[in-house]
């Protein structure tokens, strides 16, 4: 599927990066995901004068390694659905759900099948000890 839900594990350091660089550093990197979009989400395709980064992760459990492999700009709608969890806690589950089936031409079965998986890979991962955290990806911007 084009668009996933990308829960973060609740043991998890850190879930963003803006935490830990700083301001300038941060904005470089974000910038630098812009750019690279040329004012289209690099999921969905939207066009939208109003990106956002999304950090993207990955998740090695038999070492609890937690990788950053990328920092994409996205639109609105698909940060919604990417971060499913928060989304529903502030009542816009409904729009997310639509815009995840508009995206990736499924149905609402598929739609609760794929949340259904997100939820118990959640689960798994949150019985991980505690994350590592591996930041390779920057390096190419920290000199
Ligand atoms: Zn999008």
């Amino acid at each position: 599927m084009k668009l996933e839900f990308e829960l973060v594990p609740d043991g998890c350091w850190y879930s963003n990066l803006r935490s830990i660089l700083s301001p300038a550093q941060w904005d470089y990197i974000r910038k630098d995901a812009y750019a690279r979009a040329g004012g289209k989400c690099m999921i969905c395709g939207a066009r939208t004068g109003r990106l956002e980064a999304h950090e993207k992760w990955e998740y090695d459990e038999e070492n609890a390694v937690q990788k950053l492999v990328g920092v994409i700009a996205v639109c609105r709608s698909c940060h919604e659905v990417i971060h499913i969890g928060r989304t529903s806690l502030l009542g816009g589950e409904e729009r997310a759900a639509e815009h995840f089936m508009k995206v990736n031409g499924c149905s609402y079965a598929e739609y609760r099948r794929a949340l259904g998986r997100a939820n118990e890979e959640h689960r798994r991962r949150n019985l991980v000890g505690e994350w590592k955290l591996d930041l390779g990806y920057l390096k190419k911007f920290l000199k």
